[in-house]
């Protein structure tokens, strides 16, 4: 019999939401992490991507 060990993803991590400014719409979202300067809606649509 196989043993199978799975790890559970760490579910508690400590993450500030913070309110950011959408460089795309402008309106107020809260971002998850530092980088995050889009909105989920303007993410949706796919016009914020660079290149
Ligand atoms: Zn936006």
């Amino acid at each position: 019999m196989k043993q199978s060990s799975f790890k559970k993803p760490v579910a508690n991590v400590p993450q500030e939401a913070v309110v950011r400014q959408c460089l795309m719409c402008r309106d107020r979202f809260e971002s998850t992490w530092h980088g995050e300067r889009i909105c989920k809606r303007c993410k949706s649509t796919a016009a914020w991507r660079e290149g």
